[in-house]
């Protein structure tokens, strides 16, 4: 069940370069002639908008069904933006104030409903798209998934408050998603507000903003007092440019699942964030292991709406089961095929089950590093001193050669934290604990998710084991 990167481009009509591009994306390091399995396929068919036909019950064959999105069908989107950042920053009230810069709001009324994710019209009629699930464990929970929603990072920093741990976590999220990051400095109006020096502390994480000879935008603002708002979304817009966000609105819809819930006398609700194609009443679509038919689509202030393009997210009810959010979604033609791939799904997803029991995110590396498939040891580094952080990112940075190198996804004092799980899992990577201990929950995460964690407290084995992983010697550990 496995097929090269050029055959999977020619059989999806897409370019080899772009497939390499999405595979880096979902962290997966593969040449045009390297075969990568079939699940990845499946996962990059998705990405690109197509379906997945099955031959036999082992094996996926790639359909394309809809249009082969050529240059000249791709339009100009609005880019989708997360914002993340420590608690107590202004996550939420810059979500709230960033909504009410909305124009559409004053002329159409609505009332505001929380489902997710939201747009924004400004003054000029460019749009821009929110996610409204603000902290790095969703954004990277969904990556996990295999969802890549995010063009943009906004990192929040209270100007009163400086660099904090999460700060610094949700810096390392955006760099092991290769998102872009635009800093918005944030409570300016506070009287302790300081943001030279907030610029300053973005140095030591290769956060280099413009006025420092860098290429890192960022933006005072203050969502108390509303100020330079319309700055940030500029800034926004200006990155959005130059990222060149595309896609072809006529076509059969494919995106990503935002959040899913269970309402009583609606059924499943989910909110779904179109990538590609626009979303219609009576579609019907795959969603994870999930199908329906589209029974009503709703915009962000509860209005039915008929359809959905690039970018926009949608409330959509007729779902037979709740998928999971980051699960992608796409258009399918009939009700007969929409049944065949999520009953093939289904059987995949406990194959893997049985398969994945006891085999750990090490394992699996191991695999990958024997298979030639995979670069890099990821890895997160937490310990107990500043000092034990970086002398082990320093020596960790030296192993390596020409075929495989370690990647330090997150290093930071600390106890080892939910975030750190998700992160290393995100990455198929492994955890190193100096002097420190995982939280229960954190433990709980990492058993259920197997991912490797090491604690030690001597340098010299962690620089040991690193290397043993390398060659895939190191026995897991659990
Ligand atoms: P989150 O945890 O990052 O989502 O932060 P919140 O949005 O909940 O904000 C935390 C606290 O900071 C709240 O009491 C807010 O009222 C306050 N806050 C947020 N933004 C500003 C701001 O620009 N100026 C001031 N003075 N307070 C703010």
């Amino acid at each position: 069940e496995a097929i090269t990167v050029q055959e999977l481009a020619s059989r999806m009509a897409e370019r080899g370069a772009d497939v390499i591009k999405a595979l880096m994306k979902m962290g997966v390091m593969a040449t045009i002639n390297q075969t990568i399995d079939a699940d990845t396929a499946e996962l990059i068919i998705g990405e690109f908008g197509h379906t997945v036909r099955r031959v036999s019950a082992a094996d996926v064959e790639v359909g394309l069904e809809g249009d082969s999105d050529a240059d000249e069908t791709l339009l100009s989107r609005p880019p989708v933006v997360t914002i993340m950042g420590h608690v107590d920053h202004g996550k939420t009230s810059l979500l709230d104030a960033l909504r009410q810069t909305d124009v559409a709001a004053h002329e159409a009324g609505g009332i505001t409903q929380h489902i997710g994710a939201y747009q924004v019209t400004l003054p000029t009629g460019k749009k821009i798209t929110f996610i409204d699930t603000p902290g790095h464990a969703a954004f990277t929970e969904m990556r996990a998934r295999g969802a890549n929603v995010t063009d943009i990072v906004v990192l929040v920093v209270a100007a009163d408050d400086g660099i904090m741990p999460q700060t610094i976590e949700a810096i390392h999220h955006a760099k092991a998603a290769k998102v872009p990051i635009i800093v918005a400095i944030n409570k300016m109006d506070k009287p302790g507000a300081d943001s030279q020096r907030v610029r300053r502390e973005l140095l030591n994480h290769e956060l280099v903003t413009e006025d420092l000879g860098g290429d890192i935008l960022a933006v005072e603002v203050s969502a108390k007092a509303k100020t330079n708002l319309d700055k940030l979304e500029e800034t926004l817009l200006l990155q959005a440019e130059i990222l060149d966000l595309k896609a072809n609105p006529e076509r059969q819809a494919a995106g990503a699942v935002v959040e899913a819930k269970v309402e009583r006398g609606r059924g499943t609700v989910a909110t779904l964030l179109v990538q590609k194609g626009t979303l219609k009443v009576g579609d019907i679509f795959v969603a994870g292991a999930e199908w329906g038919r589209v029974r009503a689509l709703l915009d962000d202030r509860g209005r039915n709406i008929e359809s959905a393009g690039p970018a926009t997210p949608v409330e959509v009810l007729g779902l037979q089961g709740t998928p999971l959010a980051g699960d992608v979604f796409v258009v399918v033609d009939s009700e007969a095929r929409a049944r065949e791939i999520t009953e093939f799904r289904l059987h995949r997803q406990r194959e893997k089950l049985a398969a994945a029991a006891g085999r750990s995110t090490l394992e699996q590396m191991f695999s990958k590093i024997q298979a030639g498939e995979a670069k890099e040891v990821p890895v997160v580094i937490k310990a107990d001193v500043q000092g034990s952080v970086e002398a082990i990112s320093g020596s960790l940075r030296q192993l390596g050669n020409e075929e495989v190198k370690v990647r330090i996804l997150h290093a930071a004092v600390g106890g080892i934290n939910e975030s750190d799980i998700t992160l290393a899992r995100a990455s198929g990577g492994m955890i190193i604990g100096f002097n420190v201990r995982a939280n229960p929950q954190a433990r709980e995460m990492a058993r259920r998710d197997h991912v490797d964690i090491r604690y030690y407290s001597i340098i010299y084995n962690v620089v040991d084991d690193i290397k043993a992983a390398m060659s895939g010697m190191l026995a897991p550990t659990l």
